[in-house]
This record gives structure tokens, sequence and C-alpha cells, in this order.
């Protein structure tokens, strides 16, 4: 009897994580994600909100007009009609950007001082964009339960499917803060973030050749741009693995 059940679980959990397999966009890599797009969408809106409630918003300047059109740009070459999209400017001296799901970017006026032109500024933007795409916070949240163990599997199940267990993931996104800067993201999601984005800011009209020089840029300020690389780990070969995306592009 206990042996049968012991089957069933090892069954449902295959069906389960089978459920579960997605793709990312443009890279193709198979990720295991425990979460809908839907709730996905609605913790980023509801994490947005939080965000720019104790933020200070910039609006009608340059830059932050700058940063508009720029996202426009953006937005239209990653063709997700189904995002919400918006962009904004906010004012901290920490060199930091990000994208909530659902199309929700923030970029900090410290970071322009590493964004010395739109292409520059259009990397960032692409880069945190496809952080989104990929999905790849709710992957991280994701592959945390998994490593907590299968005896969690029945409580994962619900919080996608009950709202009262979306505190779970609330924790995990770190939302109290700013959603998705709580968790650093993994090395293999940082240099598919960096490849999707120079994909994203090419056919965005955007020179990907400047994409070497912004990194360059972040990496000769790096004491002052801690708070970026706390959550987005910087590669000692990011900036050659760039060139070889950029490379492989012009190929096709
Ligand atoms: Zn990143």
């Amino acid at each position: 009897m206990k042996q049968l059940r012991n089957i069933i679980l090892v069954i449902t959990t295959l069906f389960i994580i089978a459920g579960c397999t997605h793709k990312t966009p443009y890279t193709n890599r198979s990720q295991m994600i425990f979460m809908s797009s839907e709730e996905e969408l609605a913790l980023g809106e509801q994490s947005y909100k939080q965000a720019l409630s104790q933020a200070k918003v910039v609006n009608n300047t340059y830059d932050s007009k700058r940063v508009k059109a720029i996202g426009e740009k953006i937005a239209a070459a990653a063709n997700r009609p189904d995002f919400k999209w918006e962009f904004n400017l906010v004012e901290n001296t920490a060199m930091n950007a990000f994208c909530l799901p659902g199309g929700k970017v923030v970029v900090y006026t410290g970071i322009l001082k590493a964004a010395k032109n739109d292409a520059q500024l259009a990397t960032v933007m692409s880069h945190e964009v496809a952080h989104a795409l990929a999905r790849h916070g709710a992957e991280r949240v994701s592959s945390s339960k998994i490593q907590q163990g299968i005896q969690l599997l029945g409580n994962v199940v619900l919080a996608t499917t009950a709202p009262e267990f979306t505190n779970t993931f609330n924790q995990a996104y770190g939302i109290g803060t700013e959603l998705g800067v709580m968790l650093p993201y993994g090395r293999l999601q940082e240099s598919e973030a960096d490849e999707i984005g120079i994909y994203l800011m090419a056919k965005a009209g955007y020179n990907p050749y400047e994409a070497l020089n912004f990194w360059k840029n972040m990496s000769d300020g790096k004491e002052s741009t801690n708070e970026f690389f706390s959550t987005h780990p910087s590669s000692e070969t990011r900036i050659e693995d760039i060139k070889n995306v950029i490379t492989k592009m012009e190929r096709k």
C-alpha cells in the first residue's frame, strides 16, 4: 500500500514537473517554473506600485523622456502585447535598474553616469527587460522551491492556485523592498539576459557595440555600483561573451 502511494506520488510529481517546463525566448533553454504567468504579472504589478510609492519618480525632464523613448523602442522589439509597459526614471544615486514581470521598468538616475548615450542606456534597459521576458524571477523562486525538497510540493501546487499562498512567493521575491532585487540572478540567467538584451537592443535600432562600452563603464566604477552587481553577478568574461553574441547575430 505504501509502495503504491509512493509510486503515485512519483508519477504525480513527474506530471507536475512536466507541466512546469518552459522555454526561454531567443535562447530556447528549458526551465522549470511553478508559477503561472498571470500570477507572476499580478505580483509584478503589486510590487511595482509599492516600489514606486517609496521612490522619487522624475517626470518631464530630458532624461525621464529619454528613458521612456528608449523603453518604447525596446518594448516594440520585445513584441509582448500582454505586457503593460511602463518606464520610469527614479531619483537615486545608486547605479541600478530593474524590470518587474509585465514590463515595469525602473531606471535609477545613478546609472546614467555609466550609460553615456542612448545606446548604452538601451543596453541596461534591454538587459533588465530580458530578465523579465525570460521569467528569471519566477525561475529563481521555483528553483529555491525544488531545493527545499519534494515535501513542499503540496504547498507549491497550492501556491499556484490559491491566492492566500502567494505570501510564500512574496517573501521569496523580497516584496516589501523591491521585487526581484533581493535574490541575485544566477550566472546562467545573467549571461542569458546579456544575450537576449543584445538581440533586443539591436532590433530596437541601437548599436550593440555600445553594450561593450556600457559594461566597461560599469566595471570602471565598480565600488559605487555595488547595488547592481549584488543582484547581477558580473562575469570576468562578460564583455568577451557579448562580443561573441554580436558576432553570432551578425552572421545570421
Ligand atoms: Zn542581470
